[in-house]
């Protein structure tokens, strides 16, 4: 079988499908593991394609993580905790040790980075947010579901942008009121560990390499531009270098396709898939900023969110070294780089008194314009199947509910996976010498 695109929703889904017998090739047509979940090295040192965190509710890609053997090459904190930094100084909010939502509701009420008029209505939103209206929600922008429920500027600024609009990397005014909530409830209202906050203490492209070496066959620089059919169903792959040169063409008796719309619109032979409405898909930047200070005082935190400023977090990275991530970043994308070091430099040093006396060493920017689809009003996600028995769409744009994170893209390509062996059945059981340790 062929797995087309090396993300973790095609890594995810040629797992499953090795796991039930079946010979999975990949193909990649980048040189790199792990599509958006990457990394590099840049001057030396090895660095991921941004600043990626996991929560506590991200149980899929927990599992993966299980799976290859790398659960403790993951950090997730206890208990929630997060550190919000405004120009007025800063506020912590910390769970207790309660059934969810008193967990969070409790410390909330104390939480000193909203006024008392803005938290009361915070809480009476997160309150109303348990009840759930899928049809309007799911055409609402988000923007018109804070209206109708009384979210002012504060509440928005110290409240629902820092933590929603990372999460959807998109303006809240962008998403559905569905996709927003879906965050909220998940990570606030459900389960009292769902909000704890992760991250990878190695480089990210470790596991998409951990995955890969589970499977029969990966092949790097190797795009697919065109599926041919035959008798209504998928015959073989076109493979071959997108800007012109040798074409192959691959014999295949079931494919999985995770990559993401703006590719996926552009194979040929797309028709014959019945996908529709990929054209409503928009992307959305993020742009992360690394800075290297000399001679900072104890910073005091891993990690932190800025209120107010087009830099929603801050990582510790490593000595002196501070990533700065911009979510929804359309607006800053364009800049230059030392306008953007400049930017994130300042942003820091109004918020963060440890870096009074410390020297900026180094400033370097990486930016992903097509980082992430963003979950529009009414925007219509396709399921795994296809109209090709033997062919199944992923990605973490498909119809997972979740937004384009990590999570979704393991989710989907399970279910891609699960719809693929439903279609056909499980082969038999592969023969043990052929299963990679
Ligand atoms: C800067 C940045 C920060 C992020 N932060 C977070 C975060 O904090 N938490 C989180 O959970 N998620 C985060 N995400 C989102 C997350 O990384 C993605 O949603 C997820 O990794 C997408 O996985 P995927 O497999 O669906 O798609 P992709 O990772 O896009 O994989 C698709 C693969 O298909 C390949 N491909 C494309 N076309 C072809 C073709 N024609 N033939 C063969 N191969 C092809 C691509 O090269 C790519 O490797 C972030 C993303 C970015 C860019």
């Amino acid at each position: 079988m062929a797995v087309v695109g090396a993300g973790l929703a095609g890594l995810a889904a040629g797992l499953a499908l090795t796991r039930a017998g079946c010979r999975v090739t990949v193909l990649e047509r980048s040189r790199l593991l792990g599509g958006k979940a990457t990394s590099f090295v840049t001057g030396g040192r090895e660095v991921d394609n941004g600043q990626h965190v996991i929560l506590g509710c991200c149980t899929a890609f927990l599992e993966l993580a299980e799976e290859l053997g790398m659960r403790r090459e993951l950090h997730l904190q206890e208990r929630f905790e997060v550190l919000m930094l405004s120009e007025s100084g800063p506020a912590r909010l910390r769970a207790l040790d309660l059934p969810a939502p008193l967990h969070l509701a409790l410390p909330f009420l104390r939480f000193r980075a909203l006024g008392a008029r803005a938290r009361m209505a915070v809480t009476w939103a997160l309150l109303a947010a348990r009840r759930s209206d899928p049809e309007r929600e799911e055409t609402e922008p988000f923007t018109a579901w804070l209206a109708r429920h009384h979210q002012g500027a504060e509440a928005r600024r110290a409240f629902w942008e820092p933590f929603v609009v990372p999460a959807v990397n998109a303006p809240l005014g962008a998403v559905s009121a569905a996709a927003a909530l879906f965050v909220v409830r998940t990570a606030f209202l459900g389960d009292s560990g769902a909000a704890r906050i992760g991250w990878a203490t190695v480089p990210l492209a470790r596991f998409a390499e951990r995955a890969a070496g589970r499977l029969d066959a990966v092949r790097l620089r190797s795009a697919v531009t065109g599926v041919e059919v035959a008798g209504g169903r998928l015959r073989a792959l076109r493979v071959g270098a997108e800007a012109g040169g040798s074409e192959e063409l691959d014999e295949v008796d079931a494919a999985v396709i995770a990559i993401p719309p703006e590719r996926l619109r552009r194979l040929r032979g797309l028709d014959a898939l019945g996908v529709r409405d990929l054209e409503g898909f928009r992307s959305q930047p993020i742009v992360d900023v690394h800075l290297l200070y000399e001679g900072a005082a104890p910073l005091g935190f891993e990690f932190a969110a800025l209120t107010g400023s087009p830099v929603q977090w801050v990582f510790t990275k490593g000595e002196g070294y501070l990533c700065c991530s911009l979510s929804s970043a359309a607006e800053w994308i364009g800049e230059p780089e030392e306008r953007l070091v400049a930017l994130a430099d300042r942003e820091l040093r109004r918020r963060v008194p440890a870096l009074a006396g410390a020297r900026l060493a180094h400033g370097a920017a990486t930016r992903d314009p097509e980082a992430t689809f963003v979950p529009a009003p009414g925007l219509h996600r396709p399921g795994p199947r296809t109209a090709l028995p033997n062919v199944v769409l992923a990605g973490a744009w498909t119809d997972t509910g979740w937004p384009a994170t990590m999570e979704g893209a393991v989710r989907s390509g399970r279910r891609a996976a699960a719809a693929l062996l439903g279609t056909l059945g499980a082969p038999r059981a592969r023969p043990a010498e052929t299963v990679h340790a």
